[in-house]
């Protein structure tokens, strides 16, 4: 029994050699048998690529190393205005981005599909209107999947069209609005949606923190949004601009990065 168990134990250890399996894993003076992992790895192999090395922000909510700066409060030309607008540019100054009435949106020169985004907004601290009229802005994952920017502070509008909402989809899981005028932070992680013989096999889904608070988690686009109107997907390409959405308020942008996923 006992030369039957060594057997094994030298027959694992062999089979571990063959597959290039080195386990980082001793105990005291005795290597443990390898332990094969579901994903062709084996536990703890030392043999297993490590993440790339980054260097995180100097503080919370800066950019890391290897993240792609759409805008630094100075220099707006990642952005442009986006050929379905009317070639308005926004108003670049004192450090932010700000929309432009009647410019319609503005893009990233770059196309991005799968993404992490951290953005941070404002609207107007003198507040014009009420509900949707209330510093409505948003950002159009390629330019088709808005997550709303809404002045959402005492302000009563429809749910799944307030602040953090998935625009006519999905409410945000709680309002955790600042006042108006105040700056607040979106980090959203963005799949794309995934067409196969022209059709869809894998829908956008969105993950987001707003102001650090979890208000949506791997929600599941429906399809675009619109404006009262429910839609289906339509096959698109992998990559395309992101957009930032002018609906008459000058809302704020600042200190937008992306890493690519
Ligand atoms: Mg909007």
């Amino acid at each position: 029994m006992k030369r039957k168990l060594i057997r094994v134990v030298v027959g694992v250890l062999l089979m571990a050699v063959a597959i290039g399996c080195t386990v980082g894993v001793a105990a005291s003076k005795k290597e443990l048998p390898p332990v094969m992992g579901r994903d062709g790895w084996c536990v703890h192999d030392m043999n297993r690529p490590r993440p790339a090395v980054i260097t995180p922000g100097a503080r919370p909510g800066d950019a890391p190393s290897d993240a792609i700066v759409l805008f630094d409060g100075k220099d707006g030309s990642q952005w442009a205005p986006s050929k379905d607008g009317n070639r308005k540019m926004w108003k670049v100054a004192n450090g932010y981005l700000e929309a432009v009435k009647g410019s319609k949106h503005l893009a990233t020169k770059q196309s991005f599909g799968s993404c992490q985004l951290h953005i941070e907004w404002a609207t107007p601290k003198v507040v014009v209107g009420d509900g949707q009229k209330r510093g409505n802005s948003g950002i159009y994952f390629m330019g088709l999947y808005e997550f709303q920017v809404l002045d959402s502070y005492d302000n009563i509008t429809y749910a799944d069209g307030q602040a953090a909402a998935i625009y006519g989809q999905n409410p945000p899981m709680v309002n955790v609005c600042r006042g108006p005028g105040k700056w607040q932070t979106y980090d959203i992680i963005f799949h794309r949606p995934v067409f196969k013989g022209g059709k869809m096999v894998k829908p956008a889904t969105l993950t987001a923190f707003h102001n650090g608070v979890l208000v949506q988690y791997n929600w599941a686009y429906y399809g675009p949004t619109k404006h009262r109107t429910d839609t289906e997907y339509v096959p698109h390409a992998d990559k395309l601009p992101i957009k930032l959405q002018d609906h008459g308020n000058p809302a704020r942008y600042r200190n937008i990065w992306i890493r690519e996923l």
